[in-house]
């Protein structure tokens, strides 16, 4: 059994500096990530951040792992932590085989996010993707998904997959979308209209069709109660349907250990009920990032950080009161505004926060 100060779970924005800051503050940490290189969903968004300086705005999604030297952490890749135990255990799988128990003083769970999926005919149909997936295909991979595409769904995601498709020399047929407004920024959504590609509010996907991959998709009209509208049904040509359709906390080693969990919509899914220093209903369990509630890669570093800070206190780390407060206030500023409603209205829903 390996024992030591901190086992941080997930690589990307959030897992990232929680363990930049255990380790600065003289723990020993191990952070494991299942990728074969740390930065989470970073590492395939190579358009640039918006927001302030300070959160990385202008800068490429790509590049903002590297601003984080790790000298002092020990990084196991390719690597799975599979289960978390009332002991306070840990066990990784490494390529296929058990590589380790961990017992730790204190968990970081930085899991992040994943693709939530549609129920429709031929779903399971080669060639149907999630958006995140065709963006590790052609950002990470250097792969092309297809050459006429679909997308489905108008929030973020989905239009900034739309607009590298077009880079990359993709066709993209169609931009749907069942509410009556596109979800994303404007500016986004500005990009590929100019292009020429049609956004259709609106608008579901009622089956894909093809003899052993996507021909073709049936799409149709929906009105205010999200019925069909009849006679609206048509066919479109496109060899590749990409759904980017919203994201749920990836939570499961969260349920495993035994954490209070709670139904917030507005945050994506099941959600860990926490304090507002991030420390969950187990002690020492901390969590940051997307698991907590889907919302940004600023907010997940912010929130690494306040969990890195938070623990390192709760291990005997002393004067970090003021840096503490800082990084709360700054989560606050955050998630001002129209862009952070969402949210702040997930957050009031789970309570606490004390
Ligand atoms: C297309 C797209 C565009 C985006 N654009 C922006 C933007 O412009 N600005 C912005 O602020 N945000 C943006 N975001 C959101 C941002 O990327 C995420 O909010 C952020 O990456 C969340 O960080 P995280 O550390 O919580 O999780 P992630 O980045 O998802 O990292 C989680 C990590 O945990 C690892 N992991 C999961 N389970 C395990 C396990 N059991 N064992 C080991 N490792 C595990 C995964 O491999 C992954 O590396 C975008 C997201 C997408 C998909």
């Amino acid at each position: 059994m390996k024992e030591l100060d901190v086992l941080v779970i997930g690589g990307g924005p959030a897992g990232i500096n929680a363990a930049q800051i255990l380790s600065n503050n003289g723990f020993t940490v191990l952070l494991v990530d299942e990728g074969y290189k740390l930065g989470g969903q970073l590492l395939k968004q190579t358009h640039k951040f918006f927001g302030s300086k300070e959160h990385f705005a202008g800068c490429r999604g790509i590049d903002i792992p590297s601003k984080f030297p790790l000298d002092k952490v020990e990084i196991l890749l390719k690597s799975t932590v599979v289960g978390l135990y009332n002991d306070g255990v840990a066990t990784i799988v490494t390529e296929d085989k058990f590589y380790t128990k961990v017992k730790s003083k204190g968990i970081v769970v930085a899991t992040g996010a994943q693709e939530k999926f549609l129920p429709f005919i031929g779903n399971d149909l080669p060639g149907v993707y999630g958006a995140g997936a065709v963006q590790t295909l052609m950002n990470s991979e250097g792969i092309l998904p297809g050459e006429k595409v679909l997308m489905v769904g108008a929030g973020n995601i989905g239009l900034i997959v739309s607009y590298q498709l077009l880079q990359a020399g993709v066709k993209v047929v169609a931009v749907l979308d069942a509410a009556p407004q596109i979800g994303g920024y404007l500016v986004h959504a500005s990009k590929i209209a100019r292009a020429g590609v049609p956004i259709l509010t609106s608008h579901t996907i009622v089956a894909a069709y093809g003899k052993d991959k996507v021909e073709e998709a049936e799409i149709a009209k929906i009105d205010e109660n999200w019925n069909i509208v009849k006679g609206s049904n048509r066919k479109v040509e496109v060899d590749t349907i990409c759904l980017s359709v919203g994201l749920s906390p990836v939570n499961d080693l969260l349920w495993h250990r035994g954490c209070e969990m709670v139904l917030i919509p507005e945050l994506g899914g099941y959600v860990p009920k926490r304090n507002k220093f991030l420390e969950t209903t187990v002690e020492n369990l901390f969590v940051a990032g997307d698991v907590c509630g889907v919302e940004e890669a600023s907010s997940a570093m912010v929130e690494g950080k306040l969990a890195g800070l938070a623990l390192s206190r709760n291990l005997g780390s002393l004067g970090l009161e003021y840096e503490i407060y800082k990084t709360i206030k700054n989560l606050e500023i955050l998630r001002k505004g129209e862009v952070g409603e969402k949210i702040r209205r997930g957050l009031k829903k789970l309570g606490g926060g004390d």
